[in-house]
């Protein structure tokens, strides 16, 4: 399926809503190919062997032996000893420890997850002002940026530029009318075209969610051997370049390219040990990048006068492929 991305704007003076900015420049559009998460998921799945995954082991810790392998142990599993240990546990990793004292560190945004089901027949003047792919409708450092999801999914998300506290501080109310009301008063002056995304929004889920990344450029060296991470484990980041998935899925890839590729040398220790540390140094060079446009994205978005900022970075690059979008 073929998606745009739409910046909806503001005007400097009133608040007149933009829509669809393609027909004001040409500029404005990205085409994307889309193929939900989970559809790539499933067919991921269905290409590896039966039970080459373990489903339900939830990883408490992992201690080096001195033999270079590891002891593995779960809450609800039988502890098992490996020669490899690769962390894809995700943004709070239990097996980075290993590796580096660095964690994530709260990115100055919060979100509030919406979501608006069956839009295309409940809400159709909603769905026609995200189209299909993602709009940013952003201004005074705060924003919606509501994303098409596959099955007439419309997924909002509402960000604001506030404390890590903030939203302990300020908890939605439990009713999920009184909760809308709630976040539609974040935009006092707001379009009422726009804030009907947040009106029309389904009961659950409502899900308040605080942003951490990791600074972009970061990186660890050990003295173990047989271990590694990918993925948000190793380089979570802010979602605002949108590679956070395409990055985890490079780094499994490279990762088995290098295994593969050992395992055919010998498979000795080393092998897979220098083939890992190849592998590291290629992905923290792609993250970085990644990380570095992915910071500088949030702060476009996030600002007083946005999206004039976000707009110029997407007109840096380039006219769109074809103008029949
Ligand atoms: C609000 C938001 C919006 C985003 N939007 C986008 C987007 O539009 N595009 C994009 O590319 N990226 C987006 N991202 C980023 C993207 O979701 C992540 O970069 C991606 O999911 C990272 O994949 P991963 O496999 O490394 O980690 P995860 O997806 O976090 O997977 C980690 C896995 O490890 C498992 N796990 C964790 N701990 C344990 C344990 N103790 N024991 C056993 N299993 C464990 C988890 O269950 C999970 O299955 C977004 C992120 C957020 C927060």
């Amino acid at each position: 399926m073929e998606i745009t991305i739409r910046i909806i704007m503001k005007e400097a003076e009133g608040q007149r809503l933009i829509g669809g900015l393609r027909r004001h420049s040409r500029f404005t559009h990205i085409i994307i190919f889309l193929l939900h998460r989970t559809d790539l998921r499933n067919i991921l799945l269905d290409s590896l062997q039966p039970n080459t995954i373990q489903w339900n082991h939830n990883f408490i810790t992992a201690e080096p032996l001195p033999s270079s392998s590891y002891r593995i142990h779960f809450t609800n599993a039988p502890t098992i000893t490996a020669d490899i240990l690769i962390g894809a546990d995700g943004a709070w990793s239990r097996i980075r420890p290993l590796l580096t004292p660095i964690a994530p560190t709260y990115s100055g945004i919060s979100f509030i997850e919406l979501v608006v089901s069956d839009v295309d027949n409940r809400f159709p003047h909603l769905g026609s002002l995200v189209g299909n792919g993602l709009a940013f409708i952003m201004s005074d450092n705060k924003g919606l940026i509501p994303q098409r999801n596959s099955n007439g999914v419309i997924r909002i998300y509402v960000g604001l530029r506030v404390p890590e506290s903030w939203l302990d501080e300020h908890p939605l109310p439990s009713d999920p009318a009184d909760a809308r009301q709630n976040i539609i008063s974040l935009f006092p002056d707001w379009d009422t075209n726009v804030l009907d995304l947040i009106k029309q929004s389904d009961d659950a889920p409502i899900t308040p969610r605080k942003i951490y990344a990791f600074p972009p450029a970061h990186s660890w060296s050990t003295q173990l051997k047989g271990i590694t991470l990918l993925g948000d484990a190793a380089h979570v980041m802010s979602p605002f370049a949108g590679e956070g998935v395409n990055l985890a899925l490079i780094d499994a890839y490279e990762l088995g390219r290098e295994l593969v590729g050992a395992v055919r040398n010998g498979g000795l220790m080393e092998q897979v040990d220098g083939g890992l540390r190849l592998f590291e140094k290629a992905m923290w060079q792609r993250a970085g990048e990644k990380g570095e446009e992915s910071l500088n994205n949030l702060n476009a978005l996030f600002a007083v006068h946005a999206p004039a900022e976000f707009v110029e970075i997407v007109k840096s690059y380039g006219p769109p492929p074809s103008d029949d979008v």
